[in-house]
């Protein structure tokens, strides 16, 4: 039944996958069952709402079982509509070392199959690319790492600690089920350390040569906040000296001229030390100067004029939506403007909050924190996680630089660090700036990251559970 089975993906792969044909005459059988499980995990719409993503982990469980991993070892954790799995690849007896957590998520951003030049939920294969949703952001790597768990077993590798697979389900909306792994379900992820592959990775120049790989160890706190102005308005015929929309207005220009003050971390330092060589001209200049603390002032103004840089140097808040007034024809009663922020790691929301205060100087404005952000502390550089990484990938890009990052958004890793696991997230796809398509349309991911993502999973899970 099993040798039936393998030899129908095999010759479905055949007919349908140009992967598997002329160059390359023998596609291990994991890359297949990689490809299998992102083609058909594509398949499944996993959007907020739709309730597919029980779907996708039910499927999941029963790849991990006919691998010849147990049920015993597979959870399903519900929450809502959606689920989180946990797989744990259980060590040789007599391990005593903490388990490592292996973390993805199953659900996508919704993409709207008339907008898309091809079918979003149907894995397509053309000029070198997978295109759907999910092929990069993260179902890619869902299935490399269910394909490589899969394939550990097969072979009859046996860890000397704990693998644990964690997949959420809600990642790019609530976090709900990552909350719940960390919270209430974490004595099933408690882990020394946690890889999370979704973010950073292998960033190819526009003519395909490997310039860096990046592995975010920290990210800021996203925060908003909403700050108003109001005031009894009146008959716009007959202007009084205060005004909603002025008050508020003047608050936001002191915003705008406010920068806060410079931080740096031991993560931020290593990560200009590593990037000043790759950009080189100005930038470089200035990063190697503020590592060196050499013209330090003159190294900051330039590099806070490039947004790509900015986020590095410390806190950054900015108005991002504004709303004022009800009538063309009154005075405002009231005047709102949102600042989004990221906070820098060790920075609390509440202080934030304080020197935006403090800036704008007006006591009779109105501030509000919106949802509940959720503050992580980074994570040490570890330098046992850092080689085993450099070993995994430099067989393929032999001295690529391997350089911590602070993500300026929120992931799994944010829930995971803040319970006190230490998270690198990484994304074994290599990709050039312009290939970058998560969340947009024609998510796309070229078809050689597939079988080096498998060869590098496999070399890095061995190596840490050695
Ligand atoms: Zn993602």
């Amino acid at each position: 039944m099993k040798q039936y089975k393998t030899l129908s993906f095999l010759l479905g792969l055949l007919c349908c996958w140009p992967l598997v044909s002329t160059a390359q005459s023998v596609v291990s059988h994991s890359q297949q069952q990689a490809l299998t499980i992102l083609r058909d995990s594509v398949a499944m719409r996993t959007v907020a709402g739709h309730g597919k993503v029980p779907e996708l982990a039910q499927y999941l469980t029963q790849q991990l079982l006919s691998a010849g991993f147990q049920q015993q070892d597979i959870t399903l954790i519900p929450v809502a509509d959606t689920v989180a799995l946990v797989a744990r690849y259980r060590a040789k007896p007599g391990a005593s070392q903490k388990p490592i957590l292996l973390s993805a998520h199953m659900d996508v951003v919704d993409a709207k199959p008339e907008d898309w030049l091809r079918d979003p939920y149907t894995l397509t294969e053309e000029a070198g690319y997978f295109f759907g949703r999910g092929v990069a952001d993260n179902k890619f790597a869902v299935s490399v790492l269910t394909a490589t768990f899969m394939r550990l077993k097969s072979e009859g590798y046996q860890p000397s600690r704990d693998l644990i697979l964690a997949f959420s389900g809600d990642e790019e909306t609530l976090m709900h089920t990552t909350q719940a792994l960390a919270g209430e379900y974490r004595h099933l992820i408690d882990a020394e350390y946690a890889i999370v592959a979704d973010g950073g990775g292998g960033l190819l120049s526009e003519q395909g040569e490997a310039v860096s790989f990046t592995i975010d160890t920290a990210e800021k706190t996203y925060a908003s906040f909403t700050v108003t102005a109001t005031n009894p308005g009146g008959h716009s015929s007959l202007p009084r000296k205060d005004n909603a929309i002025y008050d508020l207005a003047k608050a936001l220009v002191k915003l705008d001229e406010f920068q806060f003050p410079v931080m740096e971390s031991e993560l931020t330092r290593e990560f200009f030390r590593q990037t000043a060589p790759l950009i080189g001209g100005e930038v470089g200049k200035a990063m190697n100067d503020f590592v060196r603390g050499v013209n330090k002032a003159q190294a900051i103004t330039v590099l806070r004029s490039k947004p790509e840089y900015i986020g590095s140097l410390g806190t950054t808040c900015v108005a991002t939506l504004l709303s004022a007034g009800h009538a063309e024809n009154a005075l405002p009663q009231s005047a709102t403007a949102t600042v989004n922020c990221r906070i820098f790691p060790g920075v609390s929301v509440n202080d934030t909050l304080q020197t935006l205060k403090q800036v704008v100087a007006n006591e009779h404005l109105q501030w509000q924190v919106l949802d509940q952000p959720k503050v992580s502390d980074a994570s040490p550089l570890r330098k046992d996680v850092f080689d085993a990484v450099a070993r995994a990938i430099h067989p393929y890009f032999p001295d690529l630089p391997i350089i911590p990052h602070m993500a300026s958004g929120a992931s799994d890793a944010l829930h995971f660090r803040a319970a006190g696991i230490p998270c690198y997230t990484l994304s074994t796809i290599f990709q050039k700036s312009s290939d970058e398509f998560a969340h947009g349309l024609n998510e796309r991911v070229a078809v050689h990251n597939l079988p080096r993502a498998m060869g590098i999973w496999y070399a890095l899970l061995k190596d840490i559970s050695q």
